[in-house]
Formats: C-alpha cells, sequence, structure tokens
C-alpha cells in the first residue's frame, strides 16, 4: 500500500524519496553479477520471456526503440536486430553502473552501430513527445517509485501508432505454481543470491517487490489510466511472468 509520503520497498515502508536510492543500492550491488545471476535464478527462461516480448513488439526494419530501464542490454540486443542499420535502439537507466556494464557488453558482441545510451529516470523521460515507435521497459517498471507518472511518460514519447511493451513478473495464475514459486523466491533465491553474488538482501527485495507489483488485470488499467489504448496482456510460464502491450492511436 502506498501512501501519499511513503511507498513500498519491498515489503518495508518507505519514504517516497528514499526508494530511489534505495533501488540504486539493489543494481550497484547486483550490476556485475547480474547475467549469470539472471540465468541462474531463471535456469535461463529469462531468455526466452525476452524474446516473446519482442516478437509481440512487432517491431520493423528502421524503427526507433527505446529500452526503458534496459540495464545490462539484452532487449536492446534483440532490439538492435530487428531495427536494422536504418533504425536505432536507445539504452536508457537510471543507473550508471548497469549501463556501463550494458555498453560494453554490447560493445563486445560488436551491436554498438544504431544503439544510443541515456542515464534517465523512466518518471519524467527527457526525450521529445512522439519520438519512438516502439518504448518496452523490462523487468523495471516494478523498481519504479510513481508507475503511473512512468507510464505516461512512455505514452508522451511514443509516436502514435506506437506501443508500449511492459515485461514483468507478475502473479501466477494457479495456486499450485504459486506455492512452488513461494517456496523457491523466499527459501532458495536469497540463498542463491548470497552464495553467488554475496547479496542475500538484494534478492530478497527481488522477491518482495515482484509481490508488491500489480496484478495483470490492474496494470493493464493502470496503462489505459495513462493514455494507452488496446491493452492487453499475455501470461507466460503460468504467470510468473507477463507482457503487457499498449497502443498510442
Ligand atoms: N531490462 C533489463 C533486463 O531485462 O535484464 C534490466 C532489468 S533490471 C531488473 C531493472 C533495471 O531498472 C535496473 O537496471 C535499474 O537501474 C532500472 N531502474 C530502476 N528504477 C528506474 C527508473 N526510475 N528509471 C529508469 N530505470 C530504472
Amino acid at each position: 500500500m502506498t501512501t501519499d509520503n511513503t511507498t513500498h520497498f519491498g515489503f518495508k515502508q518507505v519514504a517516497r524519496d528514499d526508494k530511489v536510492k534505495l533501488v540504486r543500492g539493489v543494481f550497484d550491488s547486483v550490476a556485475g553479477n547480474y547475467d549469470i545471476m539472471n540465468d541462474l535464478m531463471s535456469m535461463g527462461i529469462h531468455r526466452i520471456w525476452k524474446r516473446i516480448a519482442v516478437q509481440l513488439a512487432n517491431v520493423r526494419k528502421g524503427e526507433s526503440v527505446l529500452d526503458l530501464a534496459g540495464g545490462t542490454g539484452d532487449l536492446t540486443a534483440l532490439f538492435e536486430q530487428c531495427v536494422g542499420k536504418d533504425g536505432q535502439v536507445v539504452l536508457a537507466d537510471i543507473n550508471a553502473q548497469m549501463l556501463r556494464t550494458g555498453r560494453d557488453r554490447l560493445i563486445d558482441k560488436g551491436l554498438a552501430g544504431n544503439i544510443r545510451y541515456a542515464q534517465v529516470n523512466a518518471e519524467c523521460l527527457p526525450f521529445e513527445d512522439n519520438s519512438f515507435d516502439c518504448v518496452c521497459i523490462g523487468f523495471g517498471l516494478r523498481n519504479v517509485t510513481d508507475k503511473d507518472a512512468a507510464l505516461r511518460s512512455m505514452h508522451r514519447v511514443l509516436k502514435p501508432g506506437g506501443r508500449v511493451i511492459v515485461l514483468e513478473f507478475s502473479h501466477p495464475i494457479d495456486p499450485v505454481t504459486e506455492k512452488v514459486y513461494d517456496f523457491y523466491s523466499f527459501n532458495l533465491l536469497p540463498k542463491i543470491g548470497k552464495w553467488v553474488a554475496k547479496d542475500e538482501d538484494s534478492y530478497r527485495y527481488l522477491a518482495e517487490s515482484i509481490r508488491m507489483h500489480p496484478k495483470q488485470d490492474e496494470l493493464k488499467k493502470m496503462m489505459e489510466n495513462a493514455g494507452l489504448e488496446r491493452c492487453e496482456y499475455f501470461n507466460m510460464t503460468q504467470g510468473i511472468v507477463a507482457v503487457h502491450r499498449g497502443y498510442k492511436i
């Protein structure tokens, strides 16, 4: 639950102004191990979730894409293939350390040509109105303090006809999956974080922040309230992850 001056950081209630610093602390801490932890935690399945999200974005050659909260650039690398040499992808993130790791990885993959980088807060994007054919936020919205402001900002920078894609952990659609997933998230995940990344707290935050994220229908409504149209969502892995898509008409 969020009040005027406080918001949630995982299961804790914190001052709204403090959340951005706390989230920064998490990603400063995990940046170096972020990619290996993603593979370990999801048994590699995050690569499939990301490919499906990119397919649902239906990006064509020559288009411009904003990969918001893009972190170490997995989605940017996939979008780069879609837009081709005449298109452009902007990898944008609030965290300098995640962006630096992402830029180094993309350069190492030889994918630097049509990729730009921007350190931004999703709540107040520093781009002109109607700039992008697609704005995608992958596993990022959960960490944003004012999600409604972020969705409005994403809608503003989208060209008419463009689409917003929100790829995010969501809520299992059946009780058996929910039970197994809860056990995994609260018992095993922090331990994996401790052993591999030497950081139990950040991975406990991950599990808690997922539980505090709006359910599928609520997020769809928030997207509609931000001005997006034809909003729909696609559950993956029994709702553990969902892709939401909406258009600017
Ligand atoms: N999109 C990447 C992926 O799917 O692998 C990275 C996701 S990572 C879990 C979440 C990212 O959101 C972090 O890099 C973090 O710095 C970024 N982030 C958190 N709050 C943000 C905000 N208000 N604006 C922009 N990025 C933010």
